[in-house]
């Protein structure tokens, strides 16, 4: 197989990230008999400086042409202060809208090795943490009606409105129910349908979808209970699904068990198999260009690639071994070393996950 993958760099640390993430992805296309096409495109601050827009409409055409794509991180002081449709960021919320993903994915994976970095007690994250975060991107509060009303007076108020269809909800709760058949086959739907109509449609369309799917477990957790049992008892999770702005708000929480956001991957998916992959982390401008940032969430947001949206599931479990032996052999990129190990940068963290890939005993 001959994949095509949109590679955008953007800036700061970008293309740092971005350069070790392609060379794991030779490595793998040695080892898995799979190979790779990367056409370079612009996106973000250096976009507004070449082409004075933040996502030129070629970076957008080649995208969709594409298997999938691979983003490093976009914008920086220099381009702060524009006007909003022409920021790095704007550029962000463009192409999620113009390639139609819906779905953002976020796992929060403790590591054997970096388990003493998560600021939870080490009796409450002892088993397994692996949960993933699927978030609604494109529909509720976030894109509903809005507004302010009376004005200047004493009785000024303001209104947001959380809205979803039936369509909507069930495309992310397929979404949800797919990525848990990949892996331990429970889902959690979380809402507060005590409260919200709109929460009380999801659970209905959820249970309805759920009918497709009679190997995986659902659950549902009201959001207030469910922010309490991610710090209570985190293991307790596989999939979580959820709206746009419960999705945000838990998405960052369950990140910060893990206790390093230079390890932490997304996924952006719509309805077809084209995804749009990317750390959860910025541009890191204070590093940027210093061999200090660690490659590891682009790293592992290139195994997401190739286990959602070009199915190769073996060479994403290699990748994501790799990772996990070069930890456990001591190596460590300064962000995640305040407990130790050797300290490598960004260059020799992607040479050392690479080595792993090239050595695996398939
Ligand atoms: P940031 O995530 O870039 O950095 C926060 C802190 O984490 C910094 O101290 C940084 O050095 C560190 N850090 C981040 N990634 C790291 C890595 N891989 N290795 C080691 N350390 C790492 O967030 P910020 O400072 O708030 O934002 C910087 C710029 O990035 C801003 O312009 C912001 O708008 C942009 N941003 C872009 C994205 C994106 O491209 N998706 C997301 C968030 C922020």
């Amino acid at each position: 197989m001959n994949y095509k993958i949109t590679v955008i760099k953007g800036d700061g640390i970008g293309p740092e990230i971005i350069d070790q993430t392609i060379t794991v992805l030779e490595a793998v296309s040695e080892k898995c008999g799979i190979s790779f096409t990367f056409k370079e495109e612009m996106m973000g601050g250096c976009a507004i400086d070449k082409y004075g827009v933040p996502l030129p409409e070629s970076t957008l055409k080649t995208c969709r042409e594409s298997d999938s794509v691979l983003l490093g991180a976009v914008g920086g002081p220099k381009w702060e202060g524009l006007p909003g449709d022409r920021t790095p960021e704007a550029g962000l919320l463009g192409i999620r809208a113009g390639l139609g993903l819906y779905a953002n994915l976020r796992p929060a994976v403790i590591y054997e090795a970096l388990r003493e970095a998560s600021p939870l007690k080490p009796e409450i994250v002892e088993g397994k943490i692996d949960i993933l975060v699927v978030r609604e991107l494109t529909g509720g509060i976030y894109f509903g009606q809005r507004g302010r009303e009376e004005k200047g007076t004493a009785n000024e108020w303001a209104y947001d409105t959380e809205r979803y269809s039936v369509a909507e909800i069930e495309r992310i709760a397929r979404t949800a129910f797919e990525a848990a058949s990949k892996r331990r086959g429970i889902v959690t739907s979380v809402d507060k349908a005590n409260v919200l109509e709109s929460s009380k449609l999801w659970r209905e369309v959820v249970i309805r979808v759920a009918k497709d799917y009679p190997d995986i477990t659902l659950n549902h957790m009201y959001v207030d209970n469910a922010s309490m049992q991610l710090i209570r008892d985190p293991g307790q999770f596989d999939v979580i699904v959820t709206t746009n702005m419960f999705g945000d708000i838990l998405s960052d929480e369950a990140s910060m068990i893990t206790g390093s956001i230079g390890m932490l991957p997304s996924a952006s998916l719509g309805s077809g198999k084209l995804g749009l992959y990317e750390p959860i982390h910025g541009s890191a401008p204070d590093i940027a260009g210093q061999d200090k940032a660690n490659p590891i969430a682009t790293i592992l947001s290139a195994a997401m690639m190739l286990r959602y949206s070009l199915e190769e599931y073996a060479a994403a479990d290699i990748v994501e071994n790799a990772v996990r032996k070069v930890l456990e052999k001591g190596y460590r990129t300064p962000d995640i070393a305040s407990f130790g190990g050797k300290v490598v940068g960004t260059a020799e963290m992607g040479r050392l996950i690479a080595e792993e890939v090239r050595e695996y005993e398939l």
